[in-house]
């Protein structure tokens, strides 16, 4: 066995110190936060301390995504200088949410359940609640903070940030300067409790409801829908085909969903001009509030939403590679699959078709046609002849 260590985890190996002082895991705190905390026990920046500690040559563990690294060897460091459990140690990593939140199979690539931490087009990944890290008697930072559908706390009702409120840098942990807590900026050196974020307005109770729906889900492993139980993965599984599908815009029904203007009212700033970086947080906030929704009341607010939005049963599994059985059985059920060779499709039925797109000055193509008529738009040999005729004809 040793002879098939490298080099290089033979050093790993080798001389690293024990730990010193043994800084007890929080409930879901990241690795990270109690790594930086376990460093500053010992009166050292967390750059030192994994240099001393865990041999991490040329800071190659801060420039990776420490909170979703994969390696058993940094891992077995960690069990065996701590003297806490291995699962303790374990449940402080992203990792340990596999088979829960996500489904990767050792993938490289963070998942769409977690926010990747320099994800900067949108925020930067890591976001926060001030009031929580001020309430805390020890201060730490929650794994949860970087799940997706996480984007407010349902706790003091406002919205995470994701900087610093004095110089607007990111949140980077394990850059942070040796103190007597975690709270402190990286670059400016400012406290962090004391940023102040967008309280969640009454109306938009929905939204809180939704994160700690998906909160429980994820607590107790399973959602429920209807009477039925969804292992939380296969729910997790399909939850962004469901966001991407329910973010249709101006054109998007929902009738009895509080934050439909809203969230109108926020794709157009974002789709005219360049807006506030922290709309997308307000996006995504509304969008898990959606599929909250459409889950409740099951099935008629899921049926309302397939009949006034006019779906066929192709839009809810369009780009998954893998369609959860649950998933399909209920799809089966409220939005059967069409038949696909179809029925007989008369002209008369797709000219009125065009003429109504038309008439609401929508742009007409061979799909959107098909979709109105109730049928496939390449597979139907009927349906695709008149239409091509048809607009052939109008266009001449
Ligand atoms: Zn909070
Ligand atoms: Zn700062």
């Amino acid at each position: 066995m040793k002879k098939l260590l490298s080099k290089r985890s033979k050093q790993l190996y080798r001389e690293p110190l024990e730990f010193v002082v043994h800084i007890k895991p929080l409930p879901n705190e990241l690795l990270s936060s109690w790594l930086t905390r376990t460093a500053f026990a010992h009166y050292m920046k967390t750059t030192t301390f994994l240099n001393l500690y865990i041999m991490n040559r040329r800071n190659a563990l801060v420039r990776k995504d420490l909170d979703f690294y994969n390696d058993e060897h940094f891992f077995g460091i960690l069990y065996k200088k701590s003297k806490w459990a291995k699962e303790d140690i374990l449940a402080l990593s992203i990792r340990s949410e596999e088979g829960f939140l996500y489904d990767c199979n050792d993938c490289l690539v963070v998942p769409h359940q977690i926010r990747k931490p320099t994800y900067k087009r949108s925020n930067y990944g890591m976001l926060y609640c001030p009031k929580c890290l001020a309430e805390d008697k020890i201060p730490y930072w929650r794994k949860k903070w970087r799940y997706s559908y996480y984007t407010a706390c349902p706790k003091h009702k406002i919205f995470l940030t994701d900087r610093c409120w004095g110089c607007g840098e990111r949140i980077r942990i394990v850059k942070m300067l040796l103190a007597e807590s975690v709270v402190y900026c990286s670059k400016c050196g400012k406290d962090l409790r004391l940023t102040s974020s967008s309280k969640v307005p009454d109306k938009y109770q929905d939204g809180l409801d939704a994160i700690k729906w998906f909160d429980a889900a994820l607590e107790r492993g399973y959602f429920e829908i209807g009477k039925q139980k969804v292992w939380s993965v296969l729910f997790f599984h399909i939850h962004n085909r469901l966001q991407n599908l329910m973010d249709r815009k101006e054109d998007l029904v929902l009738e009895g969903f509080d934050m439909i203007d809203e969230y109108k009212q926020l794709c157009s700033k974002l789709e005219n001009y360049d807006s506030k970086k922290a709309s997308p947080t307000y996006k995504a906030f509304f969008l898990n509030a959606m599929v909250y929704y459409i889950f409740q009341d099951f099935p008629n607010n899921f049926i309302k939403f397939i009949k006034k939005n006019k779906l066929i049963h192709r839009d809810f599994t369009h780009g998954l590679k893998e369609v959860p059985f649950w998933y399909e059985k209920m799809l089966e059920k409220y939005i059967p699959k069409q038949n696909k060779m179809g029925r007989e499709i008369t002209k008369e039925e797709v000219l009125g078709a065009i003429k109504y797109l038309r008439s609401l000055n929508k742009k007409v193509t061979q799909e959107e046609v098909a979709k109105l008529v109730g049928c496939h738009f390449t597979i139907n040999k009927g349906f695709k002849k008149i239409y091509q005729s048809l607009n052939f004809a109008l266009h001449n």
